[in-house]
Parts: structure tokens; sequence; C-alpha cells
């Protein structure tokens, strides 16, 4: 393992522990596991989520359910391998009932996120869903151009060095088949461009 790799390791292992200690917000009071993140560590795509649902708090894997089973098949689409990219989430702890976060949560909850991204440094974030979005267009600087996942899905922001691709959450598809076309349908733009990311 040359040195660049060793630090990463250490810094994401660092990371995890602290997450797996973490009482910073309430969830940590229902959680079974906290979901970290999995995926390449030194992978040029970031996947950003919201948070775990039931399946992801039993075993500690993001995107194991429903809503994963459809990003899987998205990326497959993409002709993209769940093994080359990083997936995580906003919060690491499942909201109960899957509630939406909260500002506290997440404002407890991101600072992990932070050390993730500064760790792994992709050339492309790809967030799903509003929470996402609106956390990492802000953090870029972006803020102005939050409105709302249905004007700006599928769009490519550059910024830093950095592309910012928001998507739907995959899980909006699981009832609603025009919601996977057009999931499906942003997907080719990583597709076109995953060479250049
Ligand atoms: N939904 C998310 O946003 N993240 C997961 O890990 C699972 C479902
Ligand atoms: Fe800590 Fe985040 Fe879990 Fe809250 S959601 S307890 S901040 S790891």
């Amino acid at each position: 393992m040359n040195d660049k790799k060793k630090k990463i390791e250490k810094e994401l292992k660092e990371i995890k522990d602290k997450v797996l200690a973490c009482k910073k917000c309430s969830l940590y009071k229902t959680r079974t596991c906290p979901v970290i993140g999995q995926g390449n560590h030194q992978a040029k795509i970031i996947f950003i989520g919201e948070a775990p649902g039931a399946q992801e708090d039993r075993t500690g894997r993001p995107f194991c359910g429903e809503a994963g089973k459809i990003l899987d098949e998205l990326l497959e689409s993409a002709g993209i391998k769940r093994e080359e990219i990083y997936i995580c989430n906003i919060l690491k702890c499942r909201p109960p009932g899957n509630r939406n976060p909260n500002k506290k949560e997440i404002d407890a909850c991101v600072p992990y996120l932070e050390r993730q991204i500064k760790t792994i440094k992709p050339n492309a974030i790809c967030t799903l869903g509003n929470y996402s979005t609106a956390y990492i267009l802000k953090k870029y600087g972006l803020g102005g151009e939050i409105e709302g996942i249905s004007k700006i899905h599928g769009k490519i922001f550059s910024i830093d060095n950095i592309k910012i691709i928001p998507f739907y959450h995959p899980a909006v598809a699981a009832y609603n088949p025009n919601m996977k076309s057009i999931l499906k349908e942003d997907f080719k733009l990583l597709k076109k461009y995953k060479n250049i990311i």
C-alpha cells in the first residue's frame, strides 16, 4: 500500500470509529447500526443519499434495501459498478419511521460527510434527493441554484474542480415508473461523462 492510500485508510478508519461512538444527536438512541459509507476509498465519484432506511439500519450498509435495488439498476444502466464509487448519506443514523432529517441532526452529522469528501477527494459528487442536493450546493457556494430537485436534476454544476450532479432520490421511483424513466435519462449523463470525470 502506498503512502497516499495508507493515509486515506487511516482517515476513513478514524471517521468510522468516531461515527460508531457518536452521540451528537438523538438518533443514536434508536439506531441499530450507523451506516458510515461503502465503496471505493479512492473513488472518482461519490454518491450521497439522505439517511439509512430500515434495511440499512440493520446491516450498516448504504442503499441495500428497496431504494438500493433501484440505484443498482440505474448504475448498471450507466455502466458503473458499485465497487468503482463510494456511497454514503447525509445522516449516518436512521431517523425513526424514516421521517425526514431535521436541521439539528444534519448540522450534527455533516462534519463526518465533510471529512469523507475531503479524504476521498472525488472529481464528482452525485447527490440523491433534496437533502443532499441542497447541502452540497450550499457547501460549494451554489446555494443560489437551489430551486428544488425538480428544476435541477440531471444538470452538471462545475465548481472548484469538482462536478456536482443532482438526481432525484431513487426511492421516488419505487412506485412511479415515470420517475424511473426520468432517473434513467439523467443517469445517461453519467454514462456519457464518466470517462472524463
Ligand atoms: N435511502 C437513502 O437515502 N440512503 C440509504 O442508504 C438508503 C435509503
Ligand atoms: Fe452522530 Fe450522525 Fe448518528 Fe447523529 S446521525 S448520532 S450526528 S452519527
